[in-house]
């Protein structure tokens, strides 16, 4: 048993706790409490000036994508970005490149460093789950299809949910579902069989980039613009699909994809109907706006979502358009764009709500008895009047420490250590 006290204890589904107490036994939280109830452990670690909180959920990133950090500069034409990184795919054929594995294996420790302890990893070679695995980061891993013209979806889908299960780990910490890229390079037969596959597998969830460019709304209502002319440079436009005349949200509604256990990444160009949509599906949307901005998609509409009782969740997107995977950056991103939306509702959304859109919402995102113990301390400036507002304005790795699951070498930031 171990026992922690700080400053503030934020156990993000209640009240920040003044002089706050945690207790944790194997590996699970016991107890939480103020300082001064009956049953504070007179032996717990005081970390002082601190505030402890469940880790973060990084609820969409592309941990493969991770050498590709700084490579595309930002732009201000999404499908430019697009072509860039299928450029790049190019460049790097095989999937088990030394240097496609090495930066994904430090972009884990880097998510983890800066207090990231749940990832969402969209994967389309699937060599992520074992890197996870082996840093025994849980994960929901969504192994992407595309195919906008696939011959034969259904075989498709059969072969990737068996290469899906070999590749998920036996005790549930790293799972491992399908994933439809976006509604402009899946058909409407693929979107099918990864439903039906959806369905055969209550327990799974699933993920699409949806509303994500003026480009895919432009696509999606009339057949026509800068992804028509780049699917039919690729060879796999089809006169057989006819487009959809709606937003992508009707349009996947109607083809019967959408319910709660699929994410809607992105949702930039999403507003009125569409959210409404989204509410009564009890969907949650995951934003990643620095990524947004540096694919030139501008930001997305959050003080809408939440104005809207949309569920929202934060990813940082892939290292290739977002400088690094430090989850409290993308916090800080939202708190500018989305000044009015109160500081305890963003940090549910890194925490809680991502963890209940991956599925690991039992375990993971706040601090309750018999949740998993995922803690990390914050080391706090003088004088915060609002933990919670200063926890969403920007906060350093250095600032940052894990308390549990304990890892080697770390370094309680203890308040004797600190004098
Ligand atoms: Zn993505």
């Amino acid at each position: 048993m171990r026992s922690f006290t700080a400053e503030w204890v934020v156990p993000i589904h209640g009240e920040p706790i003044h002089h706050g107490f945690i207790t944790v036994q194997d590996g699970r939280i016991a107890a939480l409490s103020r300082r001064s109830d009956a049953g504070a452990d007179p032996a717990a670690i005081d970390l002082g000036r601190a505030a402890i909180m469940p880790a973060l959920v990084n609820t969409h990133t592309h941990l493969e994508l991770s050498h590709l950090r700084g490579v595309i500069p930002p732009t201000g034409r999404f499908l430019d970005w697009i072509r860039a990184i299928m450029a790049m795919r190019r460049e790097y054929p095989d999937p088990g490149d030394a240097r496609i594995i090495d930066a994904a294996h430090s972009a884990i420790v880097e998510a983890r460093s800066s207090g990231t302890g749940l990832i969402g990893d969209i994967s389309n070679t699937l060599v992520t789950p074992q890197l996870l695995r082996e840093a025994r980061v849980p994960a929901q891993v969504f192994y992407e299809l595309l195919g906008f013209n696939a011959g034969d979806p259904e075989s498709m889908t059969r072969e990737a949910r068996a290469k899906a299960d070999a590749a998920a780990s036996p005790d549930g910490t790293v799972r491992v579902g399908l994933a439809p890229h976006a509604p402009y390079s899946v058909s409407p037969r693929l979107f099918a069989a990864i439903r039906a596959d959806l369905d055969a597998h209550p327990g799974h969830v699933s993920s699409v980039h949806l509303g994500e460019s003026p480009e895919e709304m432009e696509f999606i209502r009339r057949g026509t613009g800068p992804w028509r002319a780049l699917l039919e440079e690729l060879g796999v436009w089809t006169g057989a699909w006819e487009p959809p005349g709606t937003s992508p949200v009707e349009y996947l509604e109607r083809l019967g994809f959408l319910d709660r256990r699929v994410l809607a990444v992105h949702g930039v160009q999403l507003a009125g109907d569409d959210l409404d949509r989204l509410r009564s599906l009890d969907m949650t949307v995951v934003a990643c706006p620095r990524s947004n901005r540096y694919v030139g998609v501008d930001s997305p509409p959050l003080e809408a979502f939440y104005a809207m009782n949309v569920n929202v969740a934060f990813g940082t997107d892939s290292l290739a358009s977002v400088q690094d995977l430090n989850l409290f950056s993308e916090l800080a991103e939202a708190r500018r764009i989305a000044p009015r939306v109160p500081a305890r509702s963003l940090l549910e959304s890194a925490t809680l709500s991502g963890a209940r859109a991956l599925g690991f919402g039992d375990e993971y995102g706040s601090l309750e008895p018999d949740k998993r113990a995922h803690l990390i301390s914050i080391r706090l400036p003088e004088d915060v009047s609002d933990v919670e507002e200063y926890l969403v304005g920007g906060i350093e790795p250095s600032a940052i420490a894990w308390l549990e699951p304990e890892t080697p070498n770390a370094q309680l930031p203890t308040s004797k250590s600190r004098n």
